[in-house]
Parts: structure tokens; sequence; C-alpha cells
């Protein structure tokens, strides 16, 4: 039984509730003001496009949006949070009760939202002299005051999630559609996207929840499914020999693949919530909710159960994963079959946003694939991702050397100058045939299709 907890941070211009500028890579405590740093006497102002794209997302996940909505104080003492509480959403959250479809191979998984709200982020603890930055063996911590504030959205599945591998397809698509929404670059190695999952187990049959875990801030796709897949198999050899799960927060160390405790769990009471005094609850007007709603792109569930029929079950996945289903259509457009488009954008394609793609120089570059040197194939693939006709024109010219009697006379040559190679060969050196295929192919610089030198060099020599 998995449920997901996930941190979005926003792209906005400027944090939460100040004017400083959010953004990454900057010198430590270079965005910072006296708001941000919890001076006596200031006060936060709510920042409009936060709570707009709050809105967007839980609309994205078919949430209701609440027309009342509170920032609550969450206390809690640590070095990274200068007003000693953090502004968030307790009981009266800005979206609720949603849910997000999840296609599989075998039928669509529908995950529960629990409820997305906003909060602003703590600021970032860096810890010196310990190993791999962790606190424990540390010699000292310093706090970087530039991400305190930072908008942040906390997203908290229903433990629906049923494996590591449907919980890393969960958080692609989420992150997929947070992209595409343009509310969040949403990056997991820079922190823009954070993942903590609630784990337990339970017998086959079994109905109603045993103890879960808590486990924190896995830092990638991979770690996720990697860290739910160990901390499952924990918690079952623990009731396998009669022994109970403990009820605490976890770390997965990828580098070991073991998962250790962090800290024992806090409860609610603990964090003595209240109302924030100076500010007024958020009421978003049904006019404002409903020109979002207009807004939201169409979910990525949906796009691979209709791509699924041309392509197939696992291209349709990485395709919508990945962004690029888009590219699709256009290119099938100009005559080339879906899988063979859908594999170029996931292989060959380079494209990265800064050039637009031209379709009709992608399909046709798609089509000579087979008459290319396979360098020159990958050339011309790069440059129609970024839509450089003239390069495409240029490349698709120089189709490989086809004329098997051009390549006959220079695998004689080969054959020729590289006599104890052949003799190895034909006593059972399968070995050296590669070698004398990079033989020909540097005689052709590279313009020949190799698996076609292999196929005439195996007939010249076995016969
Ligand atoms: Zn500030």
């Amino acid at each position: 039984m998995i449920g997901l907890e996930i941190h979005v941070q926003l792209k906005t211009r400027t944090k939460m509730f100040c004017r400083c500028a959010n953004g990454w890579g900057d010198e430590p405590n270079t965005r910072t003001c006296p708001v941000c740093l919890a001076h006596p006497g200031t006060l936060p102002v709510p920042n409009r496009q936060a709570i707009e794209w709050t809105i967007k997302l839980g609309l994205a996940l078919g949430c209701e949006i609440a027309p009342r909505a509170v920032f609550h104080r969450k206390h809690y003492v640590y070095p990274d949070l200068a007003k000693s509480y953090q502004l968030s959403q307790y009981d009266e959250p800005l979206c609720t009760g949603g849910s997000f479809v999840v296609p599989g191979a075998e039928g669509e998984r529908e995950i529960g939202i629990v409820r997305a709200h906003l909060e602003e982020d703590a600021a970032k603890t860096i810890h010196v002299g310990g190993a791999a930055g962790r606190i424990a063996g540390a010699d000292y911590s310093l706090v970087d005051f530039n991400r305190g504030g930072v908008p942040l959205v906390e997203i908290v599945t229903q433990p629906d999630v049923r494996s590591p591998d449907e919980a890393r397809r969960f958080l692609q698509l989420l992150r997929q559609t947070v992209v595409e929404l343009g509310i969040s670059d949403a990056e997991m190695e820079k922190g823009s996207l954070r993942c903590d999952a609630n784990v337990s187990v339970r017998e086959v049959g079994e109905t109603g929840f045993r103890t879960k875990t808590e486990l924190k801030n896995m830092n990638s796709f991979k770690f996720v499914s990697d860290g739910i897949a160990a901390e499952l198999e924990r918690q079952a050899s623990i009731y396998e020999r009669g022994d109970d799960v403990v009820q605490q927060t976890l770390h997965y160390d990828p580098s070991s693949g073991e998962v250790a405790p962090l800290r024992s769990k806090e409860y609610a009471d603990d964090y003595r919530y209240f109302p924030e005094p100076d500010l007024v609850p958020v009421e978003p007007a049904r006019e404002l909710v409903e020109r979002l709603r207009n807004e939201i792109p169409e979910p990525p569930g949906g796009r691979i159960r209709r791509l699924e029929p041309d392509v197939g079950f696992s291209l349709a996945s990485e395709l919508v994963s990945a962004g690029r289903d888009p590219l699709l259509a256009p290119i099938t457009a100009h005559g080339v079959d879906p899988k063979a488009a859908a594999n170029f954008l996931m292989n060959d394609y380079t494209g990265d946003g800064t050039a637009a793609p031209d379709p009709a120089l992608i399909a046709e570059t798609i089509k000579k694939r087979r008459e290319l040197p396979p360098d020159v194939y990958r050339q011309a693939a790069e440059a129609a991702s970024v839509g450089n006709a003239t390069a495409v024109a240029e490349l698709l010219e120089q189709t490989a050397i086809t004329d098997t009697g051009e390549l006959d006379r220079l695998i004689d040559q080969v054959v020729a100058e590289n006599e104890s190679q052949v003799a190895a060969y034909r006593g059972g050196k399968q070995g050296v045939l590669g070698f004398l295929v990079g033989q020909v192919m540097k005689k052709t610089q590279g313009k020949a299709d190799p698996r076609r030198v292999n196929e005439l060099l195996r007939e010249r020599l076995d016969t």
C-alpha cells in the first residue's frame, strides 16, 4: 500500500509572501528580505500567481476548489525556518478530493488525490564536512535562505498505489502535467519536484492498513521505485519473522540500496496549527476557477490510451511522459508509420525546445534512414530536431554506398591486406569479423551500412 506526498516548487517570479526573486543557483543569502528572514513586525502578502497556479494544478488533478481556504501556522523549530513556523494550509486547503489516472499495460489505475495545498518552502541547510552532505558526521551546517519562502504545492495521494513501478509512472505523468501547466520546472535533481512515500504491506486478501513508514526525499524517479521496493521487502521480512513494523521516517540510501531511520514521526498535534492572523482567507472567485479550468491541457492518461492502438502501450507511455506525443501526428501526416515516428521521437530526437522541430524534415530523415550511413543519419536526426532544413538537405544526399560492386572491390582489398586475421576468422575466431568490418568501413569513410558490409564479408569468408 503506497501513498505519495509530492512537493512542487512553483516558478513564480517572486516568493510566496514577499517580493524577493524566486530563482535557483544564486549566491547563498542574496535573495532575502525582512519578511522571509522573519524580522519582527513584518507582514506576509500572498502571491496571487501562486494561488492561481495551485488552483490550476488542483483542477488538473480533478480536485474540488475550496470556496474558502486558510493559511495556518505549522510550528516546529529548525535552523532552516526563521519564523519557527511554516505558513501552510491545514484543515481548509485550496484543493481536495481528486483523482489521477495512470494507464498500465493491463488497464488503468485511478489514484485518489486527498488534497493539494499551498505553503512556503523552508531554507536550505548545507552540512559541511559530513559524508555525502548528510548531517551525520558533519563539522558544521550553513543555512541558505534563498529558498526560504519559495511557493510550494504539496500533493497528497490516497494509499492507492500498488507497486514501486506504478509509483514511478504516477510521478512521471504528474511531473509532465506540472511542466505542461507551465507552473514549475519540476526537476527532481534540483529539488523543484520532491517525493516522499508512505509505505505499508499486508497479506493478500487482508483489508485495512498496517503500520506505515515514511520514506523521505528520494531525488530521482529510479530512487523512488528502488526505495519503495527496498522498504516493501524490509517490512515483509519483519512480519515473516514475527515482529512488528515501527512507525518511523526513513531515508533511502541509493548507494547501499538500504533504508535507515531518520527521526521519529511527528503527529499533527505536535505542530500546534493555528490560523495565520495576518492573512485573510483565500476566496477564489468562481469566474477565476472557470477561466483556469479552460486552460488545463488534456490529462496524460487519456493521451496514452489514444496513442496505444497505433504504437503500443510502452511507447505511448514513454512518449507522453516525455511530452513528445504532440509531435507524433505531424510526422505521421508526412507518410511515416506511427511506430517508426514514435521510435524516432524516443531514440533519435534531440530537440530541447530552443528551436522548433520540423515534422516534414523528420519524416524525410526517417524515410531515408536505410540509405544513410549511421553517423550521417544521426546528424540528420539532430538537424531535423531543430528544424535546420539546409543541413538536413545536405546530409540526406550523403547516401550510403549501396553499390555492391564497389563494396566487393573494397572487401577484396581488406581481405588481401589482412591475411592473418582472415585465417584466424576461418579458423573459428568469430570476433575477428568486427575488425574486418571496421577496416572496410574505414575505406568507405563511414559511408556504408555496417550491417550490409557485415553480410557481404560473411558471405565472402564463409565460402
Ligand atoms: Zn523576502
